[in-house]
């Protein structure tokens, strides 16, 4: 067998065209657009890059958006004190924290003091318990865009058997909330693998739906996964390829060539779940612009 590809690409490019006819309903009901506020502290190159990413796809669906760039040598005060001026800001919708933040700032304490209600990463407690409720919240836009492959593809989820190689905040651990509890996409049987693991491969054999999110690539080769199974790899590693001429490439956490052979669906990376993450971005931006989340009659 050889996996058929889920083309992230055009299902995000799906999902942006959503985005835009529904943004270009919502101003013609005579409201102002949508506005995204990123806050970027410090110049980390990879992080410009995803910031750039974000920006053009806002600019597409037709979302407003700015950066807000502050030095890497900022307070966890300054900066607390920047985002509590947007969340009073009505005219910013959405705020996201572009992480890796310095090591001397918390990223509990900073995302702790986004507004819930403009937490379009889905990362706040307040979302995070949400999600782990089934309540209705910002999900966190990884395991959301995987959640839309799924349906795009008509990939059963239910009743099968879920393994979430990865238990980061961002993406292993809400994306096996998703798999586990929500009642109307999930209620898979779900395991979740991290580091202290023991005989991961004892876990992924058995998987009839595998998601890899551990950031290191080559984890996951085809004897560890059994005939048929659907793998979602969230990985994006930088290997040093001098074939290249920025000397590198981009790579997923599974050894993609032995893997597909056995998969029966299989993201490629680059052009899996990365399009889908920023697409998901601008859906909960316009979730925002709308309160449809937190009507005012249930916000404090
Ligand atoms: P983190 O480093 O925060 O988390 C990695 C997780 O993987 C941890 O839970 C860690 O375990 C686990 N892990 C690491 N090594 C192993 C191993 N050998 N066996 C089992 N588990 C392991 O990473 P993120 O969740 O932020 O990101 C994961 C990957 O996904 C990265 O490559 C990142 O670039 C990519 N990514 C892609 C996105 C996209 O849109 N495609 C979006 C976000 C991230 P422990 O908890 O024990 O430390």
């Amino acid at each position: 067998m050889s996996a058929k590809l889920i083309d992230g690409q055009r299902v995000a490019e799906l999902i942006r065209a959503e985005v835009r006819e529904d943004v270009e309903a919502w101003v013609e009901d005579g409201h102002r657009p949508p506005f995204l506020k990123v806050v970027q502290v410090g110049s980390d190159p990879g992080s410009t890059s995803y910031i750039g990413a974000k920006t053009r796809a806002c600019a597409e669906v037709g979302i407003g958006s700015e950066t807000l760039r502050l030095p890497d040598t900022i307070s966890a005060d300054e900066l607390v004190r920047a985002i509590r001026r947007l969340n009073a800001d009505d005219g910013v919708d959405g705020i996201l924290v572009q992480l890796p933040l310095p090591s001397h700032l918390s990223s509990h304490h900073v995302i702790e003091s986004i507004d819930y209600r403009k937490d379009v990463d889905g990362f706040h407690p307040m979302n995070v318990g949400r999600l782990a409720l089934d309540q209705p919240t910002f999900r966190s836009c990884t395991p959301a865009g995987i959640f839309e492959l799924f349906r795009h593809y008509s990939i059963p989820v239910k009743s099968r058997h879920a393994v979430v190689v990865g238990a980061s905040n961002i993406v292993g651990s809400p994306m096996a909330i998703m798999l586990s509890r929500e009642n109307s996409t999930g209620k898979a049987t779900t395991t979740i693998c991290h580091k202290f693991t023991k005989d991961l491969t004892r876990h992924t054999i058995d998987a009839d739906i595998l998601v890899v999110a551990a950031g290191q690539p080559n984890l996951i080769k085809a004897e560890m996964v059994k005939e048929g199974v659907v793998v979602i790899d969230v990985g994006i590693n930088r290997v040093a390829d001098e074939t290249r001429e920025r000397g590198y490439r981009i790579t997923g956490d599974c050894d993609f060539e032995s893997v597909r052979e056995k998969a029966s669906w299989i993201t490629p990376v680059p052009g899996g779940v990365g399009p889908m993450t920023v697409a998901m971005l601008m859906k909960n931006t316009l979730l925002a612009a709308k309160k449809s989340i937190y009507p005012a009659e249930i916000s404090t």
